[in-house]
């Protein structure tokens, strides 16, 4: 399956998750992504691949060997990774097609604003909200 950064410089293609999807609601997340919770999921090394645009890709180093790559031209988040370990963690959000699987876990709760919380019982519109 494939996926993209916002802007489309940069694409991937990744033949299976290794781990579960699980929503990340640390804090360098949380301000990387500039949402409540990431949606993450381990992936081979060996099971990854940039198709285009990797020339575009920066990386912010958001605690020590820690590296968040992201398009430089558009900001969109795609994989964080360590050098040398066997897998990246895929920001799954940006994947083009259904990896078939759905988020098992939340993980990090401990660094949650509680002001973001507890929004599953508001209202969900399809698209704008009425009276907009
Ligand atoms: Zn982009
Ligand atoms: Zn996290």
């Amino acid at each position: 399956m494939q996926g993209s950064c916002l802007c489309g410089a940069v694409e991937y293609e990744v033949t299976q998750l290794e781990m579960p999807i699980t929503h990340c609601h640390c804090r360098t997340c949380r301000k990387a992504q500039a949402a409540a919770f990431a949606p993450v999921a381990g992936v081979l090394r060996a099971h990854f691949r940039w198709l285009k645009g990797e020339d575009s890709l920066r990386a912010f180093e958001s605690s020590p060997g820690k590296l968040r790559r992201f398009c430089g031209n558009c900001g969109t988040h795609l994989v964080a990774e360590r050098p040398g370990k066997p897998h990246l963690v895929l920001r799954v959000a940006t994947l083009d097609e259904d990896p078939g699987m759905t988020p098992a876990m939340h993980i990090w709760c401990s660094n949650d604003v509680p002001w973001l919380q507890d929004a599953e019982d508001i209202p969900r519109y399809a698209e704008w909200q009425p009276d907009r």
